[in-house]
């Protein structure tokens, strides 16, 4: 049987497990292996996560699973993504959707945000667990690869009111030998679909010497999309199987940005102390709207939002923000899978 969740569409016989071994067949359905384990399940500000522009300053409640549909060559987060999901059994959170949402409350979460691993290896917990935040007016959030299939990209676009696409390439070479994707282009058709209908950013982690090459092309690429895309650009550590590479030149990277941010004007780029790269500046008048402090890896911090929320205190023209309930919008219900 065909498990449709994501772009590998592996072939699964009953009993056995797919290439993120986190599904199998049983009884003839494509069911999840480890329904309602988590993790991670705790709070976080919002700056910690690249989301800049949803509820800045809030507090949200961090949650994930285990396993991935990638294989980056330099993940910084391989013991969650790439051990046996099996092995990680017994030290998972067992919290049922009330109870995860119990938590988000008690601890004054304004979102919950899935951002340890791949949220496509867990949508039928994540769909029940949406089902409950929206019952209870919180809107879920997640950061994801993207390279679900397009039935996927709809499914998730009922589970989540935001997201952040990892859009870590764009050339088939890199996505070959870095990523084990045969192709990222289903990647850039979600990007394209998910942004007409939902509050998307965007990250690209920069490897020097792997796709640092492929900045211009990947701002080219989010201009196409819409402009005003909030556009994370983040200096990568490599980590894993390419621990031995050096990190990537800030004063690089940084150049080859300056042509893009004059067609994006929401780039940031971090994951380094003391960025200056971290405000949100007006696309009209470029007045600092939002000042954060670049914290390096730990995430970045809020300092002051200036002016009214989503409004630019020198023009007043709109900054684009993400900001309302899951009932507020057009946000429809959690479909089930079929
Ligand atoms: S979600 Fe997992 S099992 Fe399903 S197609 Fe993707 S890698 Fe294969």
């Amino acid at each position: 049987m065909r498990c449709n969740y994501c772009e590998r569409r592996c072939r699964i016989a009953s009993g056995e497990t797919g290439f993120c071994r986190m599904y199998t067949v049983s009884q003839g359905v494509i069911t999840e292996r480890f329904p309602h384990r988590w993790s991670a399940c705790g709070t976080s500000r919002m700056e910690a996560f690249p989301f800049y522009h949803v509820f800045p300053g809030s507090r949200s409640l961090a949650i994930g699973t285990t396993s991935c549909n990638f294989r980056c060559r330099y993940c910084s987060n391989a013991y969650i993504a790439k051990e046996d999901p099996e092995s990680q059994q017994e030290r998972m959170y067992h919290l049922a959707p009330r109870e995860v949402v119990a938590m988000a409350k008690k601890m004054s979460c304004r979102t919950i945000v899935f951002n340890v691993n791949e949220p496509t290896v867990s949508l039928p917990s994540l769909m029940d667990l949406a089902a409950e935040a929206k019952a209870a007016g919180i809107p879920m959030g997640c950061l994801t690869n993207g390279f679900m299939t397009a039935e996927s990209t709809e499914l998730m676009a009922s589970i989540f009111s935001f997201f952040n696409v990892s859009l870590k390439g764009i050339s088939k070479t890199f996505g070959r030998e870095y990523i084990g994707a045969s192709s990222l282009r289903p990647v850039l058709r979600n990007i394209e679909r998910l942004a007409g209908i939902r509050h998307v950013e965007v990250t690209t982690p920069v490897i020097e010497g792997a796709n640092d090459t492929e900045i211009d092309a990947i701002a080219d690429f989010l201009g196409s999309v819409d402009p005003e895309i909030p556009w994370h650009v983040f200096r990568l550590l490599p980590e894993d199987e390419m621990r031995d590479r050096d990190y990537p030149s800030i004063e690089a990277i940084d150049a080859a940005l300056r042509s893009a941010r004059e067609r994006l004007p929401y780039l940031y780029f971090h994951n380094f102390v003391g960025s200056d790269w971290v405000n949100t500046a007006c696309p009209a008048c470029g007045t600092v709207a939002i000042e954060r402090f670049s914290l390096g890896c730990g995430g970045d911090k809020l300092n002051r939002v200036l002016g009214g929320e989503g409004q630019c205190p020198g023009c007043g023209r709109a900054i684009r923000l993400f900001t309302h309930s899951p009932h507020a919008g057009d946000e429809g219900a959690v479909r089930t899978w079929t």
